[in-house]
C-alpha cells in the first residue's frame, strides 16, 4: 500500500493500529493489515513502530494515552510486553508470550494468536481433521509453544516434541500435559516418531533464508501421504517441503500461519471476519517482488 492510498482514507475518525518490534522495517504486517482495512471499509490505519526494550513501558502509556486500538508484538518483545498489560488471556499466559494487544477503553489485554493462526491455516490448507492424528513437532522455541497449545485443543492421538535442547522439549511437554497426550523425545528418537506420524511440523529456523539448503530431518523418514509442515515462509517452499513433496507428502508452508495470526488479531480488534484471501494476495505479492 502506498502512502497516497492510506492518506485518502485518513480523517478525524481514523483508528490507529500497529506492530512493535526491533528490528521492524522488514515487517509485512502493515501492508497486510492496511489491505484488510481497505477491503472491509474499516476506517483504520496500521503502522510499524521501532521500539527498543527500554521504551516498552513508555510505549504502553502512549497506547493508552492515544487510544491506539490494537497492537501486534514481534521479536524481541513478546515476553517483556506482558509486564505492562492489564490482563492476559489464559492461552497467552500458558504459552508465556503475547503477540496481540487489544486496547479496551484504556485497558490493555494480551493474547497470543500465533498458535491458533497456525492451526487454522493447517486445517484450511492441509488437513481439516486433527483429531486422532499423530503429530511430531520439531523444535521447542517460542513458536512451538503456541502451536503445541493450539494443537492440544484438537484432540490429537499424540504430540511428540523433539528439540536440540531436550530440556526445553520436556518443559514444553510438561506445560500442556493435562490438555493432550504429549511426550518429549531426544533427537535420536526422531526418525522413529516421524515414521509413525501423520503430521510433521518444523518449528525451528533450519532452512530459513539465507541457509536455504539446510533441512531439519531426512524426508525419507516421512510416510508418503503424511503432512509435512514448515513455519518458515522465507523461502515459501523450504528444502524440507521440497523433499517431502518428492517423497509423496502433502506440504504446508508458513505463510498461512502469518496470515492467520494477523486475521485473528484483526477479528479481536474489529469484531469482523478478516478478509483472508486479500491479505494473502498482498503479502504474497510483496514477498515475490
Ligand atoms: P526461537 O524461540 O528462537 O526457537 C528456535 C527453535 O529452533 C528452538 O527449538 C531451537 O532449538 C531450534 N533451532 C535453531 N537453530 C537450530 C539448529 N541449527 N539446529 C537445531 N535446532 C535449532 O524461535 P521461534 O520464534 O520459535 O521461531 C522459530 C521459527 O518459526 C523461525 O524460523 C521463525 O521464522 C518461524 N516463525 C514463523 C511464523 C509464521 O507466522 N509463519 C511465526 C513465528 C515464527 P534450541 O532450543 O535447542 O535452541
Amino acid at each position: 500500500m502506498t502512502i497516497v492510498e492510506a492518506g485518502n482514507r485518513i480523517d478525524s475518525n481514523t483508528i490507529l493500529y500497529g506492530v512493535i518490534g526491533n528490528p521492524i522495517r522488514h515487517s509485512k504486517s502493515p501492508i497486510m493489515m492496511n489491505r484488510a482495512f481497505r477491503e472491509t471499509g474499516i476506517n483504520g490505519v496500521y503502522t510499524a513502530f521501532h521500539i527498543t526494550s527500554d521504551r516498552i513501558k513508555d510505549f504502553a502509556a502512549g497506547v493508552r494515552a492515544m487510544g491506539i486500538r490494537g497492537i501486534n508484538v514481534t521479536i524481541p518483545h513478546k515476553l517483556d510486553i506482558m509486564a505492562v498489560l492489564d490482563d492476559i488471556d489464559a492461552g497467552a499466559q500458558a504459552i508465556g508470550a503475547v503477540n496481540t494487544i487489544v486496547n479496551d477503553d484504556g485497558k490493555l489485554i494480551g493474547y497470543n494468536t500465533d498458535g491458533i493462526g497456525y492451526v487454522r491455516s493447517l486445517k484450511e490448507e492441509a488437513e481439516p481433521v486433527l483429531a486422532g492424528k499423530r503429530i511430531v513437532v520439531i523444535g521447542a522455541g517460542g513458536a512451538a509453544r503456541g502451536i503445541v497449545y493450539a494443537l492440544s485443543a484438537e484432540q490429537p492421538a499424540r504430540i511428540t516434541i523433539a528439540n536440540r535442547s531436550l530440556d526445553r522439549a520436556k518443559e514444553l511437554a510438561n506445560t500442556f500435559k493435562d490438555k493432550a497426550e504429549i511426550e518429549a523425545v531426544a533427537n535420536e528418537s526422531l526418525q522413529d516418531a516421524c515414521q509413525q506420524a501423520d503430521i510433521v511440523i518444523n518449528t525451528t529456523s533450519i532452512g530459513m533464508y539465507p541457509n536455504m539448503d539446510a533441512v531439519p530431518i531426512d524426508a525419507q523418514w516421512l510416510k508418503p501421504g503424511a503432512v509435512a509442515s514448515d513455519l518458515i515462509y522465507n523461502p515459501l517452499k523450504t528444502k524440507f517441503l521440497q523433499q517431502a513433496e518428492q517423497r509423496g507428502c502433502r506440504i504446508h508452508g508458513g505463510l498461512g500461519m502469518f496470515i492467520n495470526q494477523g486475521a485473528f488479531a484483526f477479528e479481536y480488534w474489529t469484531g469482523r471476519p478478516a478478509p483472508v484471501a486479500a491479505m494473502r494476495e498482498t503479502v504474497l505479492a510483496a514477498l515475490q517482488s
